[in-house]
C-alpha cells in the first residue's frame, strides 16, 4: 500500500515541477540562430610582412600610431603600423640611432640610452609590472 507523502515533500515536489517548468518556458524564449561575425585571424608585420602569431597561437605586435592635429604639416592624418617583434625593435634601434646623431654635439644628451621607450619589465599581466623611469 502506498503510503501518502509528507507536506513537505510535496512541496519540494511542487517547487522542483514549477523549476523545471520555468527553464522550459526560458528555452522556448531564446531565439537561437547562426550568426557570421568578422574577426581578427591574424595581424600581418607592415614592414616584413609575416603573420604576428606567436608559437601560443596569440597575436603579438606593437602600434606606431599617430593622429596629427591642426598646426602640423600633416593636420588630420592618421596613420597605424603594426610591427612584429624583430621588426619594432630594428626601428627603436634606428630610432635610438637616429637620435644620437641628432644629440652628437649635444653635452646634456646622456648617451646611454639604451632603454629608449621601456616603460615596464616583468609586465606578463598587463597590471604595471616594474616601472622604468
Ligand atoms: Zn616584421
Amino acid at each position: 500500500m502506498l503510503e501518502r507523502p509528507e507536506k513537505a515533500v510535496l512541496g519540494e515536489v511542487k517547487w522542483y515541477l514549477l523549476r523545471l517548468a520555468l527553464e522550459a518556458l526560458e528555452e522556448e524564449m531564446k531565439v537561437i540562430e547562426k550568426v557570421e561575425v568578422d574577426t581578427v585571424t591574424d595581424v600581418v608585420c607592415d614592414v616584413c610582412l609575416c603573420s604576428t602569431r606567436v608559437e601560443n597561437g596569440g597575436l603579438e605586435f606593437a602600434t606606431l600610431s599617430a593622429l596629427w592635429g591642426y598646426g602640423t604639416r600633416h593636420d588630420g592624418e592618421r596613420y597605424e603600423l603594426h610591427l612584429c617583434e624583430d621588426c619594432f625593435f630594428q626601428a627603436v634601434a634606428d630610432i635610438r640611432k637616429h637620435r644620437r646623431i641628432e644629440n652628437l654635439f649635444n653635452d646634456d644628451y646622456d648617451h646611454n640610452d639604451n632603454e629608449l621607450g621601456l616603460m615596464a619589465t616583468d609586465d606578463y599581466f598587463h597590471n604595471g609590472g616594474i616601472s622604468k623611469p
